[in-house]
């Protein structure tokens, strides 16, 4: 890749005339945060971070941009965990001031949002409604619709509701060029041409600025029942999950999985956490049926599905929450597991997805494969097992140095996803690609699906400004033929 061109003072006067000299930060403290990804795989460079207050002002920032050859990373909560949002020269611009709700719509059941709203904000306006917006993530108090929207984020609620490309109806967005694209239509059914918005939820902002979007609202479920279950094996908890499935239909809303080693992870670093059942298991699942209806009867129906699971042997043990209180608690040992492999030292992470019937193969292959290229290491398998979708991390051996460990990542991400690719997976199940994963992407990808990517691209961005070298490599669309 060529180094981007320098920032002229010229675009920057321009930026700080239109945009206020307070939203056009170029010293290198209020920087500094910008540069840097979450989990401080990769660090950046840029000359400014430009914060425009409006759509219109992101669209001057592009053109203006455009005009000088600038490249421009969007960042929303700067969350993102494939290195997507570090920019490599040119500007950063921030979503964060685009943060208000434009409309509900009651009757259509539409939620209208800037780009910059935090996630559990917008869930927060369509709860304050009486709805519920299902997309649901560790990171929700600090990750932005915008960009849940450009990495087509998953979470926790996709086996009942969807990644967030299922969740979005319409779309605004500010083109390399600087035009606006206004596809803000709250349509259940819009045939008329070519489903734009599309091409831009999961494009990790290499083809347009997300600047609002228009939202499906579904009504807030009014009874649920969560079970935590012991299990022999993950091939156990694949049974268990068709089992339910076919039994409970749309009440199974989730199905998550950790290992007993992620379990001993949150036990050990989280103060307090306690296991719900007496003794260990290899797997476990967390299991969630809920229900439109007050009086559902979800725990009974839950009580009754793992009483058949018990009795044929399926499932080891099982405890059902018995309030809310109890509920959440069953979740927190699920959603504290990133945090306490954190804790634990380095992780090489991957997050893949295969094909469900493939899924205990998987497991145990990739197992078997990481553990003979270095005994020691601690696989923690965990997710959205229902999605057919596996965080496959693997936690460094007690004593070994943290930065030899991370050093090993490419060797580990070539063994596991050797595999995902022969069973038919997925190298980037919900993460995206961004940089972390760019050059395997062209290492496995399909050839034709990588030159229609190639050709987006260049149709849509032909300068190779918006987030160059992410997703596809640097200049992709002068690479493109024809
Ligand atoms: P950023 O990190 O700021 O940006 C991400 C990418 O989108 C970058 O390429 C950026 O350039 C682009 N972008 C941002 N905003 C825009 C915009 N308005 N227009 C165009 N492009 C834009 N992800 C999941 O899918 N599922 C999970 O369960 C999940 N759990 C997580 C848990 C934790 C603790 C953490 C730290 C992260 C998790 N993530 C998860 C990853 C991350 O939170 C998501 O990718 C999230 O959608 C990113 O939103 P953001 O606003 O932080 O985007």
């Amino acid at each position: 890749m060529t180094e981007p061109a320098p920032v002229p003072d010229a675009l920057l006067s321009a930026l700080r005339a239109r945009l206020g000299a307070a939203q056009v930060l170029t010293e290198p403290a209020a920087l500094a945060p910008h540069l840097v990804e979450t989990r401080g795989l990769y660090r950046g460079t840029a000359s400014a971070v430009v914060r425009p207050a409006d759509t219109a002002e992101v669209a001057f920032t592009v053109g203006a941009c455009a005009a000088s050859g600038v490249p421009i990373v969007a960042q929303g909560g700067n969350t993102g965990l494939v290195g997507g949002g570090v920019p490599r020269g040119g500007i950063v611009l921030s979503l964060a001031r685009l943060s208000g709700i434009r409309a509900l719509d009651p009757v259509g059941a539409t939620l209208t949002v800037e780009a910059g709203a935090i996630l559990a904000e917008v869930q927060a306006a369509a709860a304050a409604a009486g709805f519920l917006f299902p997309l649901s993530l560790a990171s929700e108090g600090s990750c932005t619709i915008g960009g849940n929207l450009a990495t087509n984020a998953g979470g926790t609620a996709v086996l009942a509701y969807g990644n967030a490309r299922d969740l979005v109806l319409g779309l605004e967005v500010v083109l390399a060029d600087g035009r606006i694209w206004n596809g803000l239509k709250g349509l259940r059914k819009n045939n008329a041409g070519y489903d734009l918005k599309h091409l831009f939820v999961g494009s990790e902002g290499t083809l347009g600025i997300i600047t609002a979007a228009t939202l499906k609202l579904f009504p807030k479920p009014l009874s649920r029942a969560v079970g935590f279950v012991g299990l022999a094996s993950p091939r156990a908890a694949l049974a268990l999950f068709a089992r339910m499935r076919r039994a409970a239909g749309p009440s199974l809303t989730a199905f998550e999985v950790m290992p007993r080693f992620g379990l001993d992870l949150v036990l050990a670093h989280r103060p307090g956490a306690r296991s719900p059942l007496a003794e260990p298991h290899d797997t476990y699942a967390l299991v969630e049926f809920s229900s439109l209806q007050p009086e559902a009867g979800m725990e009974a129906a839950l009580a009754a599905s793992l009483a058949a699971a018990l009795a044929d042997g399926t499932a080891q043990d099982a405890t059902i929450g018995a309030s809310e209180a109890q509920n959440a608690a069953l979740w927190a040992l699920r959603e504290d597991l990133s945090e306490a492999q954190r804790r634990e030292g380095g992780s090489i992470k991957h997050d893949v997805s295969v094909p469900l019937a493939r899924l205990a193969d998987f497991l145990e292959e990739a197992t078997a494969a990481c553990l003979a290229a270095m005994p020691g290491l601690r696989p923690c398998a965990f997710g959205h097992f229902g999605d057919g979708n596996i965080h496959f991390n693997l936690s460094q051996p007690v004593d070994m140095d943290r930065d030899a460990f991370l050093a090993e990542w490419g060797r580990f991400n070539a063994i596991v996803h050797d595999i995902v690719v022969r069973l038919d997976g997925s190298i980037a199940a919900e993460h995206g690609i961004g940089l972390i994963k760019r050059d395997a992407l062209q290492h496995y990808g399909d050839p034709v699906g990588l030159d229609l990517m190639r050709r987006l691209k260049a149709a849509l961005d032909p300068a190779d400004l918006l987030n160059p070298g992410k997703v596809l490599p640097g200049e992709a669309a002068a690479q493109a033929p024809g």
